[in-house]
């Protein structure tokens, strides 16, 4: 078994008591007919597992906060998960939820009917960010349900959103710095979009509230990336991509969306280290040489070779070539001398050397 394949179901703000100002789960539940019961849980495992051979298979209840389902209707959708995991069809169940809707008698349903990761919709852990975002939780309310889902021995999963109103630079990456406190297994990184029909679209067209820019979003999510890496946390996504209930185009309004937003990052990470590593060298005209692994050519090249170009208009540099290599190690070298290296976690370090200063 090498893949994992995910079975999506979306619960549509079924259980939410809130109206977040980013959210539009309220306005998609108005329009879709979806009826969240057992019977629309297993048709859809039903049809998934039709293509399902010999892989890791998991169900995963998004959209909405799970356990601030009625409890009733919550355990049935969870028998149904339950009774595919029993059979050996589904091997894992996961779901997102609100840090205000876990105690001990959800986290009790969740283990007997076998979940085994529950990703906590944080988004900030500045007190002032999460009013003014109408989240109506705390951040006490978030350090306490971390707590508790590790001491139910679940897989924690924490989704943090940069760049929401009322917060800062400092103020994102101090909430980044909280949460490796709390020792999340798993995160999740989605910058602040504004989407149609929701209050923060409301207020952007008012003026009151402005997002980051592309560029500021990177450096933001690059530097909060780098922290969580250090760390020996696993970042399992940065940026919001055109699956995750919105469409470019149709539902963003404004704001740092990008399809491959991730690819960003990781090319400014490269980018950054190699401006790092080559300050100070007499470049100018000179034939360079970048010996790197196959998958990582792309991250150091950057999309449509922008990290080339940057590094050719900084150093001078008259050419940039590509060789493949099965080393870990990524050297730059120049007519066969090596002139410097590194390997890939350096590239978290000199980050936050930098403070992200290079922030093109
Ligand atoms: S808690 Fe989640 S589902 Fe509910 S309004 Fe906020 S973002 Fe939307």
């Amino acid at each position: 078994m090498d893949k994992i394949k995910i079975i999506p179901i979306f619960v549509p703000h079924v259980g939410c008591p809130n109206d977040c100002v980013f959210c539009n789960q309220r306005k998609i539940t108005g329009k879709t007919n979806i009826e969240v019961r057992g019977e629309y849980v297993q048709s859809i495992v039903e049809k998934y597992i039709k293509t399902i051979e010999n892989t890791y298979t998991e169900i995963a209840f998004f959209g909405g906060s799970f356990t601030a389902i009625d409890l009733e209707l919550q355990t049935e959708l969870l028998k149904v998960a339950k009774y595919y995991k029993d059979l050996g069809i589904v091997h894992s169940i996961r779901c997102s939820t609100r840090p205000d809707a876990i105690n001990d008698e959800i986290l009790q349903l969740q283990k007997h009917y076998g979940m085994d990761i529950i990703e906590l919709g944080i988004q900030s852990l500045d007190d002032e960010v999460l009013k003014l975002s109408n989240r109506g939780h705390t951040r006490e309310d978030s350090l306490y349900a971390s707590a508790l889902i590790k001491k139910y021995g679940f897989v924690l999963g924490h989704q943090i959103m940069p760049g929401l109103p009322g917060s800062t630079r400092d103020k994102d990456i101090q909430t980044c710095i909280d949460s490796i406190a709390l020792k999340p297994d798993i995160v999740r990184i989605y910058p602040t979009l504004i989407i149609k029909d929701t209050e923060l679209c409301y207020m952007y067209e008012k003026g009151i509230y402005k997002p980051l820019t592309l560029m500021e979003a990177v450096d933001r999510s690059a530097y909060i990336y780098s922290l969580y890496r250090l760390n020996n946390i696993k970042v399992i996504r940065i940026g919001l991509q055109n699956s995750d209930t919105i469409n470019e185009g149709e539902d963003v309004v404004a704001g740092p969306f990008h399809p491959a937003f991730r690819q960003l990052v990781e090319e400014k990470l490269y980018l950054n280290t190699l401006i790092y590593k080559l300050k100070g060298m007499e470049l100018r005209n000179k034939n360079i040489v970048i010996t790197a692994k196959d998958n990582l050519i792309s991250y150091i090249s950057g999309q449509k070779k922008a990290n080339i170009i940057k590094l050719k208009e900084i150093f001078g540099i008259k050419q940039i070539v590509f060789k493949n290599t099965k080393k870990d190690i990524i050297e730059i070298s120049h007519q066969n001398k090596v002139l410097c290296s590194f390997e890939q976690n350096e590239i978290f370090q000199n980050y936050l050397k930098m403070q992200g200063d290079l922030c093109i």
